[in-house]
C-alpha cells in the first residue's frame, strides 16, 4: 500500500496565496499527501466561525489552493483545552477539577494554557459539537484532526519533568483530574463510591482510570466522530504513546486513523523507540478487533534531516502507514530532500 505523509502546520494568515501555492507545491514534491493546518489553537478559530473568537478564515482558503497542489487539508482542532476569556467567565464549571480541588480555569497545570475542560460536562459536550458541526459544513475539507483529546498529563513525559522542575515519581493531586462534582457522581452511580473521598489511593484504582479513559473514548465515539463521518469527513487523532498518563485509551476510538506524537527527545528515548510505540499501538488496536492505519508522528527538532531516513525507516518497518511531521516551521530543506528521496 502506498505510505501517506502529513504535515502539521501553522495557518499563518499573513502569506499570500502565490506563497501557499509555492510551499504546497514543495510539500507534494516531498511526498506530502495531506496537510494539518492548526485552526482551533485553544483560543482562536482560523475559520469563519460563528460561536469562536475568529482571526480569519485561513482554512477555507487553503482548501482549494491544496487540492489544486494535490493535497488533503485537515483542520486540526484542540478540542478539550479551552483559554476563551468569554468561556472561561461564562462557564466556570466546566473546567476540570484535579484531586487537590483546583480548577484549571483558575490554577492551569504546568503552563498557562492548559485550561482543560471537563468531558462529563453536557455544555462542554455541546460546545465542542457545534465546532463538529461547523467545521463539517465546510466544503471541501477532508478531514477533521482531534488534538488535546484527553486529560492533563498526570506525569509528564520524562524529558519534560526538569523543564517545569519536577519528579513525577506518582500521581500527584495537583496533576490528577477530573474530580468535579460531575465525574464523582457519574463514578458513585456505577461504583458506589465517590472516587476523591472513598478511594484511599485514587491512583492506584483500575474503575477509576477506566472511568475516565471511557469519558473521553465517549466523546469521541459518540459525540464528535459520527458528526465529522456524516458529512464525509475522515477523524482523526494525534494521540499519546504514554496513553495511560493522559486517560487516553485511542486505540478503542472509532476515528478513521490515529498520529500517535512519537516524541522520542520528550522521553529521553532514541529512535528504535518510535519503531516500538508503531508496533504497540497496532497491536493494542489489534487487540480490540480494530484495524485503522497508524501514521508516525516525528518531532523534527529531535529528528534533524540526517536522522530523518532512520526514523522514516524503523516506523514503515514497525508497520506504520506513513509519517507525520511536526512541524513546518522546524522543516528545513534537509528534511524535504529526504522526504522526497524515500516518497517522492
Ligand atoms: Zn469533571
Amino acid at each position: 500500500m502506498k505510505a501517506k505523509n502529513w504535515l502539521w502546520l501553522g495557518p499563518d494568515p499573513e502569506l499570500s496565496d502565490d506563497d501557499w501555492r509555492r510551499r504546497l507545491g514543495q510539500l507534494k514534491n516531498a511526498g506530502f499527501d495531506a496537510i494539518l493546518p492548526e485552526v482551533f489553537n485553544n483560543s482562536k478559530a482560523f475559520w469563519a466561525s460563528e460561536h469562536l473568537p475568529v482571526v480569519a478564515p485561513v482554512l477555507e482558503r487553503l482548501i482549494p489552493l491544496a487540492h489544486a497542489a494535490g493535497i488533503e487539508v485537515h483542520a486540526w482542532s484542540h478540542i478539550m483545552t479551552c483559554n476563551i476569556p468569554d468561556v472561561m467567565e461564562a462557564h466556570p464549571e466546566w473546567y476540570d477539577v484535579s484531586r487537590k480541588g483546583e480548577s484549571t480555569r483558575d490554577k492551569p497545570p504546568y503552563v498557562g494554557y492548559y485550561r482543560f475542560m471537563c468531558p462529563s460536562r453536557p455544555g462542554v459536550q455541546q460546545f465542542l459539537q457545534t465546532r463538529m458541526k461547523e467545521l463539517a459544513r465546510i466544503e471541501g475539507l477532508d478531514g477533521i484532526h482531534l488534538d488535546y483529546i484527553r486529560f492533563p498529563d498526570v506525569i509528564l513525559a520524562e524529558a519534560l519533568q526538569p523543564k517545569y522542575d519536577l519528579v513525577q515519581d506518582s500521581e500527584f493531586p495537583e496533576y490528577d483530574f477530573c474530580y468535579c462534582d460531575l465525574c464523582r457522581e457519574g463514578f458513585r452511580e456505577q461504583h458506589g463510591i465517590d472516587p476523591l473521598t472513598d478511594l484511599e489511593d485514587a491512583p492506584a484504582s483500575d474503575a477509576w482510570f477506566q472511568y475516565r479513559c471511557d469519558l473521553i473514548s465517549r466523546l469521541v465515539n459518540e459525540d464528535l466522530t459520527p458528526i465529522g463521518r456524516a458529512a464525509g469527513k475522515q477523524m482523526t487523532a494525534a494521540v499519546f504513546p504514554n496513553w495511560r498518563h493522559v486517560r487516553q485509551e485511542w486505540h478503542k476510538w472509532e476515528v478513521d486513523a490515529v498520529l500517535p506524537m512519537l516524541y522520542n527527545g520528550f522521553y529521553n528515548e532514541d529512535l528504535q523507540w518510535i519503531g516500538e510505540h508503531c508496533a504497540s499501538g497496532n497491536a493494542r488496536m489489534q487487540d480490540v478487533g480494530v484495524s485503522k492505519p497508524l501514521y508516525s508522528g516525528l518531532y523534527l527538532p529531535d529528528v534533524p534531516p540526517e536522522q530523518l531516513q532512520q526514523a522514516i525507516d524503523v516506523s514503515m518497518q514497525a508497520g506504520a502507514a506513513g509519517v507525520s511531521l511536526f512541524s513546518q516551521g522546524s522543516l528545513e530543506e534537509g528534511h524535504l530532500q529526504v522526504m522526497q528521496r524515500y516518497f517522492g
